[in-house]
């Protein structure tokens, strides 16, 4: 079943609005207040329609913002900065306890929002989505108190003892994208003012729900104006002016890679700190010696977590060859055991895809893996209640016996799409695995820990994990290598990235 389309660019009916109900207009949050656009209100051209992907009403509008309202946001975060600064690393992590004990009273909230906004499972939303936002303020407030920001390494001399403080950059641009909306802003956020910075915002202009939330709840705890500033936009109107504005110290962008050159192209000149977390295309190694049963479980969760719309999703799934025709049968089975729909449901496991475009860019994918000599094991367009005609759904997909270099084995599809190649030896897994510009995570599953370890040091990704998959501790360095980004994320590497070391020598007498 092909998905209803109504206009050339293929967007759904942007009038289809619930039972008539008028959309929640969102606003800007510059300089502790909410605040409309330089647009014209009037105008709908002027706004963003927010739809929700499971059935395509529209519930929200974000307003289409400019260069003029990002020059606002980064001219309030500029006056807040200093006096930010300057408090305490103590303080500050107080304002970050204070923010996640207030989110968390909104547990709830930022799961349904969350799950309306992007299509994905509420168990799902819950689960990690809300989890993850309040434990990354918490997770960054602990961390800046403990270690006074990183900043407490003393070198000494014979005749001198250096010290190394921990300086704010300046104003942060914060930039994420639509798969985690929260889970990724408040994950640069905290970081960011909890070492002293002030930020503006720019989240996807098809997910801006929770970043909403996010300013309704930080004005509510009455965090100083200014510290925290959003602009809702596109990325060419609101993204482009704000990576590129001379008063922006430092870019913290996580998006797609083609996305993440621009970023680089406009902020290197002017020598702003950058950290770009970007696309991947991970593989997932199964060696004959595995847990098989807890191999295929791990493995379907890696490949179609949130539809397989996570940079980490294991897409492309290496088997040894002993084992591939047991694996993939048992595969299969599992994944067509899948609940796919409603995504209000608890028992819901997949939900729907973001937007029309992106399932257009997946189902694209699919038919170009017949074209290079794959077969569809299992997939297509699921039979849904009619509530959900309008939406964006693909079930998850299996495809075997194309060639490991082909393009869909090698390009990042972000959709729940899955490849599976045969391999041989250790030599030739870690070949294939490596055969992709991308290099951002990975995974081994093998009886071996010893072989595991092994083969997981020779993939060229930022991130292995080894019998298990997404297993995060927030203190250890998250990012990726090749096309996947520069820098990293995580624990001291995210204060670090936040801040200028600077060294003071004292003389001793
Ligand atoms: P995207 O299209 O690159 O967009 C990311 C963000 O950049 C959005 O807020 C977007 O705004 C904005 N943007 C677009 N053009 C811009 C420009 N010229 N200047 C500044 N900002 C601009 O990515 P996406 O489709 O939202 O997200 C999917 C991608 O993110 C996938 O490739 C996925 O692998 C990657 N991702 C990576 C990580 C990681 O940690 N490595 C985590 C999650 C996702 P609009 O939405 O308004 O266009």
């Amino acid at each position: 079943m092909e998905p209803e389309r109504c206009c050339e660019s293929g967007c759904i009916p942007c009038e289809r609005d619930r039972d008539g109900a008028a959309p929640l207009d969102l606003s800007n949050y510059i300089g502790g207040a909410f605040v409309g656009h330089s647009g014209d209100a009037a105008n709908e051209h002027d706004w963003l329609n927010v739809v929700e992907p499971a059935t395509g009403y529209r519930f929200a509008r974000a307003p289409l913002s400019g260069a003029g309202d990002v020059d606002a946001a980064v001219a309030a975060a500029r006056a807040a900065q200093p006096a930010w600064g300057a408090l305490s690393f103590g303080q500050r992590a107080d304002w970050l306890d204070k923010i996640a004990d207030a989110l968390e009273a909104k547990y709830d909230e930022i799961a349904v929002l969350e799950s309306r906004d992007t299509g994905k499972p509420i168990s799902l939303a819950r689960a990690v989505d809300a989890h993850r936002s309040v434990a990354n303020f918490r997770f960054f407030a602990g961390q800046i108190r403990e270690t006074h920001g990183g900043a407490n390494e003393r070198f000494e001399m014979d005749d001198a003892t250096n010290i190394v403080v921990a300086k704010p950059v300046g104003v942060a641009a914060l930039i994420t994208p639509w798969n985690l909306p929260l889970y990724l802003l408040s994950w640069k956020v905290a970081p960011a003012i909890g070492m002293g910075n002030t930020v503006v915002c720019k989240p996807s202009e098809l997910t801006p729900m929770t970043a909403n939330l996010l300013m309704e709840t930080i004005h509510e705890v009455g965090l100083p104006a200014g510290v925290v500033n959003l602009v809702h936009g596109d990325g060419a109107g609101a993204g482009g002016p704000l990576t590129a504005h001379p008063d922006v110290d430092l870019v913290s962008f996580t998006g797609g890679t083609a996305t993440g050159a621009k970023v680089a192209a406009s902020a290197a000149p002017q020598f702003k700190k950058l950290s770009l977390e970007l696309g991947g295309k991970n593989a997932s190694i199964i060696f004959d010696d595995c847990d098989l049963d807890a191999t295929v479980a791990g493995v379907t969760r890696a490949a179609f977590l949130n539809q397989g719309q996570v940079c980490l999703c294991g897409s492309r799934i290496l088997v040894q060859s002993s084992i591939h025709d047991e694996f993939l049968a048992k595969f299969v089975d599992t994944v067509e055991a899948m609940k796919i729909g409603n995504p209000s449901d608890e028992s819901t496991q997949l939900g729907a895809l973001i937007s029309p475009q992106h399932l257009d860019k997946v189902s694209g994918y699919v038919a170009l893996a017949k074209e290079e000599g794959g077969e569809v094991l299992t997939g297509g367009y699921p039979c849904l209640p009619k509530e959900f005609e309008h939406g964006n759904w693909l079930a998850p997909t299996v495809i075997a016996g194309l060639p490991h270099d082909s393009r869909c084995s090698t390009e990042e599809i972000f959709g729940p799409v899955v490849t599976v190649h045969k391999f041989e030896t250790e030599d030739e897994a870690v070949a294939i695995a490596n055969g992709t510009r991308y290099g951002l995570a990975g995974s081994v599953w093998v009886g071996d820990l010893d072989a595991g370890r092994r083969v997981a040091e020779k993939i060229e990704t930022g991130m292995v994990w080894v019998n298990t998959w997404l297993h995060r501790d927030l203190r250890v360095p998250f990012g990726g290598v090749k096309d996947s980004g520069v820098g990293r994320e995580g624990g001291r590497w995210s204060l670090g990235f936040f801040s200028e070391p600077m060294n003071i020598c004292l003389k001793h007498d």
